[in-house]
């Protein structure tokens, strides 16, 4: 027997491997109309370049360099006993709707990605040297190129139901005996009740914005997909919320996702690469979309800046990619733990300090001019507190009785502690959060490096005046 190796897997019914003189193989994919190339080393690696559209078939290197692609014009395909065969079983015939015949394509190698586009009855081919994915979660290059979906471990499948209203009462109209040390209908509200959260974002013109996210369980028992009648089941469940949309009127249809998490295998390839909210996204809980894609589109900035008709460019754009991914990973590993305690509100308030602390931190040393002190999402990069998360983390996905409980309340108090520079688990406050110049002041030397005169500097760059009223 010869001796063989498997170089790669998952292959959408490959044809035409052709050795590339840097060695890597380039394999066309009928089922998929893509082209990939595959590493020779047995990394498994497979990254798919091309996406032509029809049905590429044979392949070979012209002596100008170009690759020749025999396009058959794309099959019908069928499942029998878990085979996939190019024929559509039924009917016995594999020629698509409106098949014209096959055709010869010339592919530049050189000249980056290609993928085929439709909009209406119009075909076409869009070729860059880099494709930049900006779809947001229709993933359009991603779907384009067959890139594989990922998972978040242990985070629920969330669904998300959401239109706009008229009419919904102001929080503080409702509950005027407490003393918020800031206009809470200004802010975001959320309502968040077991298995699941409700937003209510008021705007400035009388319209509100809000929405539910929850795990399948809770959207399934409401029936979800029905729209407005989900959202009359829910709302009878949870007075306040009932109260705050007694007079409320939807002024839009409702839209429900029902895969609300999602995540791409990968976010780059040698010459493609999907914006964060392109690769994945978790829940709005945290609002962490805004921030996540900010910082995605710096990082391609500056690969771009670096790498751009460089050789390093692929090696830039794996980084891009292991950052975009972990940034989203890590934001999943809190949100998954606070889905996990949305009915006991202690628990879900303290962990929602890891989130607090190192956002307002991180903020902070940039308005500060001192961004190096809080260079990855969510301070990462400072080891201390990125083991501490995950230890946290880890330790609420446990049971959390008697003593365990009272030690990861002391321990999150312990985790932002070098970080906290806005008071945050304070007692006194009861989970109300002033913006307090003292915080900061009391933070400067220690925590942010900055002496009063900086700080001070802050504040009016922010324009920030006078304290706001404490509870
Ligand atoms: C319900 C909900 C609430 C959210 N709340 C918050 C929040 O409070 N705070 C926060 O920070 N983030 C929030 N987010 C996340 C935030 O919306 C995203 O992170 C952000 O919009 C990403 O911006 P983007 O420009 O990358 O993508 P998007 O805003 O998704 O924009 C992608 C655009 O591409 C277009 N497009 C798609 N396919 C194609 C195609 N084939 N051809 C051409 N165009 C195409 C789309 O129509 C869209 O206009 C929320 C998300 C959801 C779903």
């Amino acid at each position: 027997m010869p001796d063989l190796t498997e170089l790669a897997t998952g292959l959408q019914f490959p044809e035409g491997p052709v050795v590339m003189p840097d060695g890597s193989i380039v394999v066309t994919e009928i089922k998929s109309g893509t082209l990939a190339r595959v590493q020779p080393d047995g990394s498994g690696t497979v990254e798919r370049f091309a996406d032509l559209g029809g049905g590429p078939n044979g392949a070979a290197l012209g002596p100008d360099g170009y690759l020749y692609i025999a396009n058959n014009g794309g099959f019908l395909w069928s499942e029998v006993n878990g085979f996939r065969i190019p024929i559509d079983h039924p009917t016995h015939t594999n020629e698509p709707p409106g098949f014209a015949g096959g055709w010869i394509e010339r592919i530049d190698l050189a000249a980056g990605a290609e993928i085929a586009f439709e909009r209406g009855r119009r075909r076409g081919t869009v070729r860059a040297t880099l494709l930049v994915d900006a779809s947001g979660p229709a993933g359009a290059l991603a779907r384009s190129l067959g890139v594989g979906a990922g998972t978040f471990p242990g985070y629920p499948e969330t669904e998300a139901l959401y239109t706009h209203f008229e009419g919904v009462r102001r929080w503080d109209s409702l509950h005027a005996s407490e003393t918020p040390p800031y206009p809470v209908d200004a802010a975001a509200v959320h309502h968040v009740f077991d298995g699941g959260w409700i937003w209510v974002l008021r705007f400035n013109n009388g319209v509100t914005s809000a929405g539910v996210a929850a795990d399948s369980a809770i959207a399934d028992e409401l029936r979800f997909a029905d729209g407005a009648p989900a959202w009359e089941r829910l709302i009878a469940r949870l007075p306040s919320v009932r109260d705050q949309f007694a007079e409320a009127r939807a002024t839009l249809p409702f839209v429900h996702t029902p895969r609300l998490a999602f995540r791409a295998s990968t976010a780059a390839g040698p010459n493609w690469a999907l914006l964060p909210s392109a690769a994945g996204f978790v829940d709005p809980l945290l609002s962490t979309g805004f921030p996540l894609t900010l910082l995605g589109v710096e990082r391609m900035a500056n690969a771009l800046e670096t790498g751009w008709d460089s050789p390093k460019l692929p090696a830039l754009l794996r980084d891009y990619s292991t950052v975009t991914l972990r940034e989203l990973d890590t934001t999943a590993e809190l949100i998954g733990a606070l889905y996990l305690h949305m009915a006991d509100f202690e628990i879900f308030a303290a962990l929602t300090l890891l989130y607090f602390a190192a956002a307002s931190f991180s903020e902070t040393a940039r308005r500060l001019g001192k961004p190096t002190l809080a260079r990855g999402f969510l301070l990462q990069e400072r080891e201390e507190f990125a083991t501490g998360w995950k230890r946290l983390l880890a330790a609420a996905r446990g049971p959390l009785t008697g003593e365990a409980r009272g030690q990861l309340l002391r321990e999150v108090a312990a985790a932002i502690e070098p970080i906290n520079v806005a008071g945050l688990g304070d007692a006194k406050r009861r989970n109300w959060y002033p913006a307090l110049a003292e915080d900061l002041a009391a933070a400067a030397a220690p925590k942010l490096g900055a002496d009063r005169a900086a700080i001070d500097g802050l504040l009016a760059r922010c324009g920030f005046t006078a304290s706001p009223r404490t509870p």
